[in-house]
């Protein structure tokens, strides 16, 4: 019998790994592209075009919902979420108009409650006019006040002379205490807020938002099904200046906690430096794109958990949501791309969206009054888009 067995010796081995390796580094020569990702069911080029430094319009090729079972309105059972907006009695047109587009694209077909948040009380005329634009239940509430002042150990004195120097360097809002104050808000507090604690999941709402194409599937479940924490419709770069000693701050941070980050990261869109380097090299390591956060449809639980709690406190500690003008968007992402696997993150390439400047904008005929393919209003912006970069380093095929 064991005439016609094969007999291992060494150099076979040493044969028939060297063929296998031959046959792959060959088969990856021919058919593996490194410039090539694949988004939901799509396969997308993103070779550099000449002249031009990113290759964002294919991208927007994208057409129709993400792949998966969806549900339509009544399909299924509605998900732990609300609607939400921090908003300013003074902003009540600028909101009404962001609650009809949402409304007529999205919510009125799924009735998710809107939950309205003020440093001061609402007026009655802002309570009676977002009532009067949704048949869903709305709620309106008022931060604690220990969530919103600014904290004791921050020094008032050299908030003041920090705000004159990142005035000179062309730092919007600077000098605006509640700027601060909201970015810090919106970073480490919003979720704590009494009145959500009994809600898992929010669509953050700005005031002079425009959503442009029709919804037809619940995206919170969309986002409970299929395993995901956060989305995003637009990737920018920051301004470095507004963020200098953010990463290095994070930096210790991940000294301090290595148990805290995802082995399935985000490192390298948060590191990249060919893209931009003078931003990565302004802000220290940190190449600044980041998910704009004036809209999320996201998970709290993320914001809730330990590991998020910690780096929050840090960078609180560390002062620079008023000594610099960190913002909510570059620390919200700094996280996710850190602790967070990054293949819970999705982009809703499929909700046109628009916050002066930039739009998301996808090629599809359930979209009105948005151009597919378009990202800014023309004013020259268009090198501020790096949702290639996240493609290219964190969405790999
Ligand atoms: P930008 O998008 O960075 O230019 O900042 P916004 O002025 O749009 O502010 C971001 C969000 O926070 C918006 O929803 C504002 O309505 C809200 N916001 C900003 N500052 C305050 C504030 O002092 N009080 C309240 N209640 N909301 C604020
Ligand atoms: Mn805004």
């Amino acid at each position: 019998m064991a005439t016609g067995a094969v007999r291992w010796r060494p150099a076979r081995v040493i044969a028939l790994v060297a063929g296998l390796l031959i046959v792959f580094t060959l088969y990856r020569g021919l058919f593996y592209d490194p410039d090539t990702v694949t988004v939901g069911d799509q396969k997308i080029s993103l070779k550099k075009e000449k002249g031009k430094p990113f290759a964002v319009d294919p991208l927007m090729k994208m057409t129709g919902p993400p792949a998966g079972k969806l549900y339509g309105p009544g399909e299924a059972a509605k998900v732990n979420a609300t609607l939400l907006s921090l908003v300013r009695n003074e902003e009540l047109d600028g909101i009404l108009q962001a609650m009809g587009d949402l409304e007529r694209t999205f919510n009125s077909k799924f009735n998710y409650p809107w939950t309205f948040i003020n440093d001061v009380p609402f007026t009655e005329k802002f309570m009676r006019a977002t009532k009067a634009k949704t048949k869903a239940d709305v709620f309106f509430e008022i931060i604690p006040k220990d969530h919103w002042d600014i904290p004791a150990w921050i020094n008032p004195d050299l908030m003041t002379a920090s705000a004159r120097l990142l005035e000179e360097q062309k730092v919007q809002y600077s000098a605006m205490k509640s700027y601060h104050q909201m970015c810090r808000w919106n970073s480490g507090m919003f979720y704590k807020h009494p009145a959500l604690l009994k809600y898992k999941w929010y669509w953050r709402v700005e005031p002079k938002v425009h959503f442009f194409c029709d919804i037809d599937y619940d995206v919170f479940r969309y986002m409970q099904d299929n395993n995901k924490t956060y989305g995003f419709v637009i990737n920018i770069y920051d301004s470095p200046e507004s963020i200098a000693s953010l990463w290095p701050a994070t930096e210790e941070f991940i000294a301090e906690h290595p148990e805290h980050i995802h082995p399935n990261n985000a490192m390298r869109w948060l590191t990249d430096s060919e893209n931009r380097p003078e931003h990565n090299r302004l802000a220290n390591g940190y190449s600044t794109c980041h998910f704009w956060s004036n809209f999320e449809i996201a998970d709290m639980d993320f914001w809730r958990s330990q590991k998020y709690e910690d780096y929050f406190n840090h960078l609180d500690r560390a002062g620079g949501f008023f000594y610099e003008r960190w913002g909510d968007a570059p620390v919200h992402s700094i996280a996710l791309g850190l602790m967070e696997d990054r293949d819970k993150i999705h982009w809703f390439h499929d909700i046109g969206y628009q916050h002066i400047p930039y739009f998301n904008c996808p090629n599809s005929d359930k979209c009105k009054g948005c151009e597919a393919g378009r990202f800014t209003d023309g004013t020259g912006l268009d090198q501020e888009d790096c949702r290639i970069n996240w493609f290219k380093y964190a969405h790999m095929n």
